[in-house]
């Protein structure tokens, strides 16, 4: 059986993720998304919501997983004996910082390779950023997210 792993902070999932994890189930056996733990980043979400908000959103995809990680994304790989990690590129800013995570994790586990697929045209404009920023001011963000998510961000912007 051939396993990817789709790292991210997730924070939260959206369409532009879930159009890649579903495109890599495709071509895997089984991809489990891989929610990382401790980003430096600010969350808007705590680990078990993303996981939560990741685990409702894929419920219809037989071949996908969810599990949260922490550390190293070539240990999270290794310990599940995934032979490649997934990952998604919206455009040449991505890259840069895609291209240099890639050939340090190469170097960390020889044996497993960094996929990347481009992002959907419909979704090369989002990142999880900017729909916290936009749901936060109010804007309408339904067709961007899985409606759990959708949500989830109305809610927590309520509360
Ligand atoms: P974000 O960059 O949205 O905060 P993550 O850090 O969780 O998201 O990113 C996980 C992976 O998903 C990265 O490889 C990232 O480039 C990719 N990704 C994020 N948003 C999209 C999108 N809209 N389309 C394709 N790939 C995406």
């Amino acid at each position: 059986m051939t396993l990817a792993i789709y790292p991210g902070s997730f924070d939260p999932i959206t369409n532009g993720h879930l159009d890649i994890a579903c495109r890599a189930a495709r071509l895997f056996d089984k991809v489990v998304i891989g929610v990382y733990d401790t980003p430096s980043r600010n969350l808007m979400f705590n680990t078990q919501d993303r996981v939560d908000l990741v685990r409702q959103s894929i419920d219809n995809y037989p071949n996908l997983e969810v599990q949260p990680f922490t550390g190293l994304v070539v240990d999270f790989a290794r310990h599940l004996g995934a032979r490649a990690i997934v990952r998604g590129l919206r455009a040449v800013t991505d890259f840069e910082n895609e291209f240099e995570m890639a050939m340090m994790n190469k170097k960390l586990a020889p044996d497993c390779d960094v996929i990347c697929l481009m992002a959907n045209l419909k979704y090369a404009f989002l990142s999880a950023t900017l729909i916290r920023e936009v749901a936060r001011l109010g804007g309408n963000i339904d067709d961007l997210v899985p409606l759990p998510v959708a949500a989830a961000l109305k809610k927590k912007i309520t509360a």
